[in-house]
């Protein structure tokens, strides 16, 4: 594990990021982001920064090779790394209200819009190239990534949406159930279904996230968080993925807000606007 002092553009310093990146005997398997102590602002007015924790299972270095990433890996440090920006960048008065402490479906934007980078070769070409010989990865390979990401992107999302009605349909419900779970559940997704139903399958009871996960109406965040996650970057993608204005404002409208104000409120101030899906749909190549 690493220690890192991290600094402001002005010198002051800003947290202690810690890095724990290969897994060893004992240590849970995944992904995460923690923090060991939040931010807040003293009542003397001094600002206590946070010490915040990035945990990573990456394949590990050997006596012959350094650690090569898979491209899931250099998306998991990006997405995880999206969360520690939040919880470092955080600047509010109430540790409760600060840095990742955000309404369920607003907490994966900072971390997927970091995964965006994760197939711009701009981004790429500053540090992926070859072990061994130094050639940068091709663009033939990034392209094929992108098209790999996006093979059945239609089906899977609409799947996912499935799953966000049906989650809804249980949890919006006022009044006890004692119908047919197949035929509500069919009724649910309608809109969704483009397969017949396997007549054996019932999805209510299989499907741990919205019973015994704690979703709750809540499994539409997935979907949610890639609608937002796509708008926001398409104004990287717009100005440039490195703009220093966008980046800033994305800073101090958004990471650094934590949940002192509503979701939309914050989000509108960064991107102007209310979130669209065509960003999302452009993205996954279905709208031009
Ligand atoms: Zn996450």
């Amino acid at each position: 594990m690493d220690a890192y002092e991290v600094m402001d553009k002005d010198g002051n310093f800003l947290a202690v990021l810690y890095t724990d990146f290969h897994p060893r005997e004992g240590k849970r398997s995944g992904a995460w982001m923690t923090e060991f102590k939040g931010q807040w602002i003293e009542s003397t007015g001094e600002n206590s920064r946070p010490h915040v924790s990035v945990v990573m299972n990456f394949t590990k270095p050997t006596e012959s090779k350094p650690a090569l990433l898979t491209y899931d890996e250099v998306e998991t440090f990006l997405h995880e790394f999206g969360h520690a920006l939040h919880g470092m960048f955080a600047n509010s008065t109430y540790q409760s209200l600060s840095g990742t402490n955000v309404y369920w479906d607003f907490v994966e934007l900072p971390s997927q819009i970091m995964e965006n980078f994760g197939i711009e070769k701009e981004f790429l070409h500053t540090f992926a190239s070859h072990y061994q010989t130094g050639e940068p990865l091709p663009d033939e390979l990034i392209q094929r990534l992108v098209d790999a990401s996006n093979f059945n992107v239609a089906y899977a999302c609409l799947r996912q949406v499935s799953f966000g009605l049906l989650d809804m349909a249980w949890y919006t419900r006022n009044t006890p159930f004692d119908g047919d779970v197949k035929e509500y559940e069919r009724q649910a997704w309608s809109k969704t279904q483009i397969l017949p139903m396997v007549p054996e399958t019932c999805m209510s009871t299989q499907f741990s996230h919205i019973f015994a996960g704690g979703y709750s109406a809540g499994y539409y965040s997935y979907k949610w968080a890639e609608v937002l996650d796509a708008d926001a970057f398409s104004l990287f993608k717009q100005k440039g993925i490195f703009n220093k204005d966008v980046a800033d404002s994305f800073r101090s409208n958004i990471l650094s807000k934590g949940g002192t104000e509503h979701p939309m409120i914050l989000y509108k101030r960064f991107r102007g606007q209310e979130p669209t899906i065509d960003a999302l749909l452009i993205r996954n190549g279905i709208k031009k």
